[in-house]
C-alpha cells in the first residue's frame, strides 16, 4: 500500500503503526538469538529440582511391558486412555514429576489457570463424568483431574514417578525398546509413546552476573512456597517484608504478578516486551447447564471451538470467549474489508488492518485500566496479534496502579546486569531480596536436549543425528528407523490453540495403529521412506497458513526462534491446511483401513484403489 489516502476510511494510521512495529522489532533483535538463554544444568540444575514432593528411593526395575509412555501429562494420559480403550492392559507411564499432570504438576505458581475454556481444555470430561467448577479452571483443579484420570484408567500401579528416562534404544534382535532411566531401570517395551510436552524445560536468561546474586531465586515452574508462603490461590504472606523482582511478562507472569503485587512489600516487574492482555471474564459453572448436557457434548464443543479459532464460521459460538471473539472479530473485519474491495486492498492487507484494529483495542484497554501514564505507555504491545501468545486477565494491568508495584521497562533490551544485591536497568540498580524468573521454557533447541534422553533407533542411529538437518516424520508421529515408536507433538501436525485437543487426536491415531498391530500379532510398525519423504515435502513446501503465529516480521520470541532465521525451522512447521484438515486426513486414513505408508513387519498392506 503506498498512498495515505487509501486509509481515509480508518480512524488510525497504518503507515505509522507499521513503522512503529518495525522499530519495536528491530530494537529487540539480537545476534545471540536463542543462545541468549542459559541451559538449566550444572550450577543451575537446582532450578529444576522438584519442590513439591520429597524424592523417595526405590530399587531399579528390570522387566518388560507392552507400552511405555514417557510423560504423565495430558499427552501421556490421553495416550494411555485411548490405548486402554483399544484393549492394551500392560501400560507403564514413566514421569519425571511425583504424580500425573505434566505442565500442571510443575506450574503451581499463584494464579495458574487454564487459558482455554476448561470445558474444552480438560481432557476426558465425559469419560470421567466430571464438570469443571469454573469456566477457566485453576491449577489445583487441573492437577486433581489429572490424578483422577490416572485412577480412572488404573495407571498408578504400573507407573514410575520421579523417574527421568535417560535413553531408549531399539533392540533389533527381539524387537523391543530398552528404556534406561536415572533410577537404573532397564525396561523393555514393544511400543513407546513419547509425550514429553512442548514447553517442559525451564530456561534462564543469560543476564551478566546472574550467578552473583546473593538473595533468593527460583523459576515460576518450581514455585517456592516455602519462601513466599501462601498457595496457588495467593496469600503469599512470606513476601510481606520482601522486595521482589519478577523477570518476564509472558503468560505466566501475567497470572502471577497480581498475587505477588498483592502481598510483596515491593514488586518490580522487569519487562522486555509487553504481552497483549485481553478480558478474562471467569464465571462459576452453571449447574443447570451442566445437568442438561447431552452425551457427546465435549467433543462437539471442542470441535466448535476449534472451528471458530481456525476461522471456520459456526452457527453458534458455544465457548464465546476472548479466543473466539478475537478470531471472530478479525474474520468479521476481514469480511467487511473484503466487501469494500472498491479500495483495491488485497487479502493480506485486509488481514493486516484487521490485526491492527484488534491490537488497537488491546492497547486502548491498557489506557482504561492503568492510571500511571508512563507505565500505561510501556505496557502497550506494538506487534501483530499472534506474534506472542495472547493473554487474558482482569487483574494484571490494574496491579500496576498499586503503590508497591513498579514496572521497570527495559525498552526491549532486557535486564542489563544482575549484581549481588539486585538488578540493573538503564544504569539504575534495583535492590531486591528475591528474583523470580518468569522467563519461560526452551523452544527450538534440539528435541533430545529438551526431552532429556537419547533415542537410538535401528543400526544405532540417533534421532538427534537423523533430525540434525530438520525433523522427519509422517504426520508428526512416526519416523523411519524408529519402529514401534510414536511422538506426540504439534510439529509436522495440525496446530490447535486448544493443545489437549491436538493430543487427543494423536492419541486416537496411535491407539488405532497399536491396536491393529496387536490384533494381528505384528512385530514391527514403521513408516516407509516414501511416506516420510512425501510428508516432509508437504510440510516444507506449503504456502503459509492463514493465521501464522510468530512470522518473520514479528518481535522476537519463542514463536519465531527469537527473530533469527533458522534453516531447519521449516521442517518443524505445522501442517499448513490447519488442524481440521489434518485431523480429517488422519481420520480418512484410519477409515480406509489400508495403513498407507506404514510397514508391518517390513511389508505394506496391499494398496488396492
Ligand atoms: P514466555 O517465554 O512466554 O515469557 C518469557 C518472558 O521472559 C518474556 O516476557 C521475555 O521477554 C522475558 N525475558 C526473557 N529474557 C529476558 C531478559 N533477559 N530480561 C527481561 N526479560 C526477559 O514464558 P511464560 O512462562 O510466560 O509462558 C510460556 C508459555 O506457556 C506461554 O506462551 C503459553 O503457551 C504457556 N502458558 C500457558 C498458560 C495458560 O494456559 N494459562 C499460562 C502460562 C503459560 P520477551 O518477550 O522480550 O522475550
Amino acid at each position: 500500500m503506498s498512498s495515505a489516502e487509501n486509509y481515509d476510511d480508518l480512524d488510525f494510521d497504518p503507515v505509522l503503526l507499521r513503522q512503529k512495529y518495525k522499530e519495536e522489532r528491530e530494537k529487540r533483535l539480537r545476534e545471540d538469538g536463542n543462545e541468549q538463554y542459559i541451559e538449566v544444568k550444572g550450577d543451575f540444575s537446582r532450578y529444576v529440582d522438584d519442590p513439591y514432593v520429597e524424592r523417595t528411593d526405590r530399587e531399579p526395575v528390570a522387566d518388560e511391558v507392552e507400552v511405555v509412555i514417557i510423560g504423565g501429562g495430558f499427552g501421556g494420559l490421553l495416550a494411555a486412555a485411548r490405548l486402554r480403550e483399544a484393549g492394551v492392559e500392560d501400560i507403564r507411564v514413566i514421569e519425571k514429576g511425583g504424580d500425573f499432570g505434566g505442565t500442571w504438576y510443575w506450574n503451581r505458581y499463584p494464579g495458574a489457570q487454564c487459558d482455554i475454556e476448561a470445558y474444552v481444555y480438560l481432557p476426558l470430561l465425559e469419560e470421567l463424568n466430571y464438570i469443571p467448577k469454573e469456566k477457566y479452571s485453576f491449577a489445583p483443579e487441573i492437577l486433581a483431574h489429572s490424578a483422577a484420570i490416572g485412577r480412572h484408567y488404573n495407571l498408578y500401579d504400573n507407573a514410575l514417578f520421579q523417574t527421568q528416562v535417560t535413553e531408549m534404544r531399539w533392540d533389533e534382535g527381539d524387537e523391543r525398546w530398552i528404556i534406561a532411566t536415572d533410577r537404573g531401570d532397564q525396561i523393555r517395551a514393544r511400543f513407546v509413546s513419547m509425550a514429553n510436552g512442548p514447553l517442559d524445560r525451564p530456561k534462564l536468561p543469560g543476564i551478566p552476573g546472574i550467578a552473583n546474586f546473593q538473595g533468593h531465586t527460583f523459576h515460576t515452574s518450581r514455585w517456592d512456597y516455602g519462601y513466599t508462603g501462601g498457595s496457588s490461590e495467593g496469600g503469599l504472606s512470606g513476601l510481606k517484608d520482601k522486595r521482589v523482582a519478577i523477570i518476564g511478562t509472558g503468560a505466566t507472569a501475567v497470572q502471577c504478578v497480581p498475587h505477588v503485587g498483592e502481598t510483596a512489600q515491593q514488586l518490580y516487574v522487569f519487562q522486555r516486551t509487553p504481552s497483549g492482555v485481553d478480558v478474562r471474564g471467569n464465571s462459576p459453572t452453571d449447574p443447570d447447564w451442566a445437568a442438561n448436557l447431552e452425551p457427546g457434548w465435549q467433543k462437539a464443543r471442542m470441535e466448535n471451538f476449534n472451528s471458530l479459532v481456525s476461522g471456520v464460521p459456526q452457527e453458534v459460538d458455544l465457548v464465546d470467549d476472548g479466543w473466539t471473539d478475537l478470531i471472530g472479530k478479525m474474520l468479521e473485519m476481514l469480511r467487511n474489508g473484503a466487501s469494500e474491495d472498491g479500495n483495491g486492498r488485497t487479502l493480506p492487507e485486509i488481514m493486516e488492518l484487521a490485526n491492527f484494529e484488534k491490537m488497537n483495542e488491546i492497547r486502548a484497554r491498557v489506557d482504561e485500566l492503568v492510571d500511571k501514564p508512563d507505565a500505561a505507555e510501556a505496557l502497550k504491545p506494538y506487534y501483530q496479534m499472534f506474534c506472542k501468545r495472547p493473554c487474558f486477565h482482569d487483574d494484571y494491568l490494574p496491579t500496576f496502579n498499586r503503590p508497591n508495584v513498579e514496572l521497570v521497562d527495559t525498552d526491549g533490551r532486557g535486564v542489563e546486569r544482575i549484581t549481588e544485591k539486585g538488578l540493573v536497568v538503564n544504569g539504575q540498580e534495583y535492590e531486591v531480596d528475591c528474583i523470580i524468573f518468569g522467563t519461560g521454557f526452551e523452544v527450538g533447541t534440539e528435541y533430545t536436549r529438551r526431552a532429556g534422553y537419547q533415542i537410538i533407533g535401528r543400526d544405532g542411529v540417533k534421532l538427534s543425528d537423523k533430525w540434525a538437518t530438520g525433523m522427519r516424520t509422517v504426520h508428526g508421529m512416526q519416523s523411519r528407523g524408529f519402529p514401534n515408536c510414536f511422538l506426540m507433538s504439534a510439529q509436522q501436525g495440525g496446530f490447535s490453540a486448544n493443545y489437549p485437543h491436538l493430543l487427543n487426536e494423536a492419541a486416537v491415531h496411535i491407539a488405532h495403529i497399536v491396536g491393529y498391530a496387536r490384533e494381528n500379532a505384528i512385530g514391527t510398525v514403521e513408516v516407509t521412506q516414501q511416506a516420510e519423504d512425501d510428508w516432509v515435502d508437504t510440510i516444507i513446501n506449503a504456502t503459509g497458513p492463514m493465521m501464522q503465529i510468530g512470522g518473520e516480521g514479528c518481535t522476537p520470541g519463542y514463536y519465531n526462534n527469537e527473530g533469527k532465521p533458522n534453516p531447519v525451522a521449516k521442517y518443524s512447521a505445522f501442517y499448513s491446511g490447519g488442524s481440521i484438515q489434518f485431523w480429517d486426513l488422519l481420520s480418512s486414513w484410519r477409515k480406509d483401513g489400508k495403513f498407507k505408508g506404514v510397514e508391518f513387519d517390513g511389508q505394506e498392506l496391499a494398496q488396492t484403489e
